[in-house]
């Protein structure tokens, strides 16, 4: 870290106990170190003076720094890993003291690249990007500040209700339902919908496939008391669950998808001896049918 005035003494100091181990790098690769003198930005930097390749390291510059540049060179930026021959350049114009590029291997690219194509990490940098572009436009910055500020803190607590186990504001607060004498919460559907054969698929569509929500009776409570159950739709039937009973169904729900699964998975593999037939043939055999009733039916009819 470069420094200003009032950390320049321990600049100094730090320096110091890193200038013999810079000294044998710079020893190593041929150059001559320098730590008086100016750099144009107060960074390290290597110089031709008097002929010579020289490592300028101006009293403000961080000894420790370039030392771990120096340390870097062959070695990926992220991982500090050996290059190989899949390693590319960090980004153009970031360089070492010496000129060459900053590096970075193949598997430390592929892991950057998958976090910024993260689409939470993609959403995060648009809307950061819209805030700034919200204050340049602002005439009051502090009004934008207050309003972004009051945003932030709605939408905040609106995700934390939609992830405090799932459910939103609607579906985990009870509201009161007068046929029932009693409350209940907003379903909560799969978004799959029912598969009922004997239902039309867009009949099906209005139908989720699995519902569930939070139900209290407490009507003339002091007389029939309160209860509290979970109604679970599954397509056009409902079962009136205790909690303990719904816990049951949870488990039981949870362990039949392995069985499900597997009973696919037979099917997959018979699926592949599947074919369709040949008309023709369905046509011959459909007459023939017809054929063998037509004489049944004249052999009853004329032993009657
Ligand atoms: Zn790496």
């Amino acid at each position: 870290m470069s420094t200003s005035t009032p950390a320049a003494q321990d600049q100094r100091d730090e320096n110091a106990a890193y200038l013999p181990e810079l000294t044998r790098e710079c020893e190593q690769r041929g150059l001559a170190l320098q730590t008086v003198g100016a750099t144009p930005d107060g960074l390290a930097k290597i110089q031709v003076i008097v002929g010579r390749r020289t490592l300028v390291v101006p009293p403000t510059a961080d000894l420790a720094e370039t030392l771990d540049d120096f340390r870097l060179i062959g070695k990926c930026l992220a991982c500090r890993n050996e290059l190989d021959d899949t390693a590319t350049p960090y980004h153009p114009g970031y360089n070492h003291i010496e000129g060459s590029p900053l590096m970075v291997c193949q598997p430390c690219r592929d892991q950057q690249a998958k976090i910024a194509n993260d689409p939470n990490r993609l959403a995060f940098s648009k809307c950061m990007n819209a805030v700034e572009a919200v204050f340049q436009a602002s005439e009051n910055p502090a009004m934008t500040r207050k309003a972004l500020r009051e945003f932030v803190d709605m939408e905040a607590s609106k995700a934390g209700a939609a992830t405090a186990g799932g459910l939103t504001a609607e579906q985990s607060a009870f509201a009161a339902d007068i046929p029932l004498g009693g409350w209940m919460t907003a379903p909560v559907e799969s978004a799959l919908r029912d598969i009922d054969d004997s239902y039309t698929a867009a009949e099906n569509e209005h139908m989720p496939f699995l519902a569930a929500k939070a139900v209290i009776t407490d009507y003339r409570s002091q007389a029939y008391g309160r209860r509290t159950e979970v109604w679970l739709d599954y397509g056009r039937t409902t079962g009136t669950l205790t909690p303990a009973k719904a816990r049951d169904v949870l488990a039981a729900m949870a362990g039949f998808c392995a069985q499900f699964e597997a009973v696919i998975e037979l099917a997959e593999h018979e699926a592949a001896s599947d074919f369709e037939g040949d008309p023709e043939i369905a046509a011959a055999d459909r007459e023939a049918e017809d054929r063998s009733i037509r004489a049944t039916t004249e052999a009853r009819r004329a032993a009657a």
